[in-house]
């Protein structure tokens, strides 16, 4: 807790200290950080429709079909006029590269729906776990329909394509076997529930305009406590309960590891979550086949929570046409709240002004800030399966890069090496630095804080140098999530 307020206190020093204008820390700080300490004097409101507290708010009443026999089945769970196109697509199930997009566009826009079938068959869950195929796809369908298709970002495409990242992810050579069956089946309901029902707003646009779910969950991982509460809660609707017959000590091992992997999708948890990370790196034993030892369960639900957080931050390690429609979406999404801010006479929050934000530089600085630290520490633990994802990331980021108009004037650094200063981000604590007996050498901290440049000189510079490279805007703006 006290590593946690420090690296607050850090990174909005960072954010006070540079000057206006500049979204890069403004947007880590109020999205990437857990702030238990501001109070934020409330905007005025618009109030939501009064519902009693004891409802979860957002459960729908819909039906869908439960008379689904084997026999009427549609081959991947969901009807569609294109279903060679669909199964093309999904010859990419255990892909990286699988465009979601595709599957969403050929499967009458249930990404989710066909896409949970398809891996919940390719690894025969609905056998191991007697989940009969109709309440299963009753469930999804359900599920799918409390995402919000009007909401840019946040709606049923993105939780498909987490939910087979993670699918992805699972896989991945060095966590071979390490996972038992009940932890895979907790990580993709996870993911596949992670958003749902989410109203393309922030916990602290929600906070700030006093909602009901704020008042609900008392202005603590609002969103994150929201989608739990529906993804459980629609388990209770009519032929829904796809773990009926788990037995009850599965039932509830498997819900405390949702709600652990879930909560830890609130993006103020991410500097937390690579803390630690990276301290079990550094500690890390493998198998003389050089599969990951994870005997104990806080080191695989570790693994697992950091696994959907890297899940949930992939669209930039995906192929470049993928991650341009996700960039789009996401400040599409940003941009409508930034008018609902106006509307209000709000603060507009980071990011979130259509007038003034940079796309291409925001998602540079995100990928430096944030992506690029939690992959490559998620590189490190699984080496070398991740190779080509953070390749991709890194051409991507490059892309983004050079498609920022030059600024008149160069910045005043020199010429650094590209890679080695771009992507030698790292996290220190100050005032931590004991432990290796040198304060000045605050350098590759795991634990921490202060965004620092590892070929720079140590010392009280580098601080000066971090807020001067932010106002000169050669990476500025953050966004996402
Ligand atoms: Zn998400």
């Amino acid at each position: 807790l006290i590593k946690n307020k420090m690296l607050n206190r850090e990174l909005s020093h960072l954010s006070e200290t540079s000057r206006s204008g500049n979204q890069v820390s403004e947007y880590i700080s109020t999205t990437f950080l857990d702030k238990q300490n501001e109070v934020e004097i409330p905007s005025p409101t618009l109030r939501e429709q009064e519902k009693p507290m004891s409802h979860i708010s957002g459960v729908k009443k819909l039906t869908h079909s439960s008379s689904l026999t084997s026999a009427a089945l549609p081959r991947f769970g969901v009807k569609t006029e294109q279903e060679d196109a669909l199964a093309r697509e999904l010859n990419d199930l255990n892909k990286w590269g699988l465009n979601i997009f595709h599957v969403a566009e050929y499967s009458n826009s249930r990404p989710l729906s066909c896409i949970m079938f398809a891996i919940f068959q390719e690894r025969d869950l609905l056998k191991t776990f007697r989940i009969p195929v109709d309440t299963f796809i009753t469930y999804v369908m359900t599920l799918e329909d409390h995402y919000h298709a009007n909401v840019a970002y946040h709606n049923s495409l993105h939780a498909a394509d987490v939910t087979q990242s993670t699918h992805v992810l699972l896989s991945t050579p060095a966590l071979d076997a390490v996972f038992t069956d009940l932890e895979i089946l907790a990580a993709l309901f996870a993911a596949a529930i992670h958003d749902v029902d989410h109203p393309g707003v922030s916990n602290q646009f929600l906070i700030n305009t006093n909602s009901e779910l704020a008042l609900m969950y008392n202005d603590e991982s609002v969103l994150e406590n929201h989608h739990l509460a529906v993804g459980f809660k629609l388990l209770h609707e009519e032929n829904c309960d796809i773990f009926q017959n788990l037995t009850k000590r599965q039932r509830q091992s498997l819900r405390k590891l949702v709600i652990d992997m879930v909560l830890a999708t609130d993006m103020s948890k991410h500097m937390s979550l690579l803390a630690d990370l990276k301290t079990m790196v550094e500690t890390k034993k493998v198998t003389s086949s050089g599969v990951l030892m994870l005997d104990h369960y806080n080191d695989r639900i570790q693994v697992l929570r950091n696994m959907v957080h890297c899940a949930d931050l992939s669209n930039p390690t995906k192929p470049l046409a993928v991650y341009r429609q996700w960039t789009e979406r996401i400040m599409e999404e940003f941009f409508r709240q930034g008018d609902k801010e106006r509307e209000r006479g709000m603060e507009i929050s980071p990011m979130c002004d259509k007038h003034t934000a940079s796309v291409e530089k925001s998602q540079v600085g995100f990928i430096d800030y944030i992506v690029h630290p939690l992959w490559e520490t998620w590189g490190d633990l699984v080496h070398p399966d991740a190779q080509e994802i953070l390749d991709t990331l890194e051409d991507n980021r490059d892309w983004y890069q050079s498609t920022i108009p030059q600024s008149p004037s160069p910045p005043p650094d020199g010429p650094h090496n590209e890679l080695e200063s771009k992507f030698q981000f790292e996290l220190t604590l100050e005032g931590e630095t004991g432990q290796d007996g040198d304060p000045s050498h605050n350098h590759i901290d795991s634990h921490g804080q202060e965004a620092k440049r590892e070929d720079e000189e140590a010392g009280e510079a580098e601080e000066d140098e971090i807020e001067e490279k932010m106002e000169d805007g050669e990476e500025s703006c953050v966004p996402i999530q």
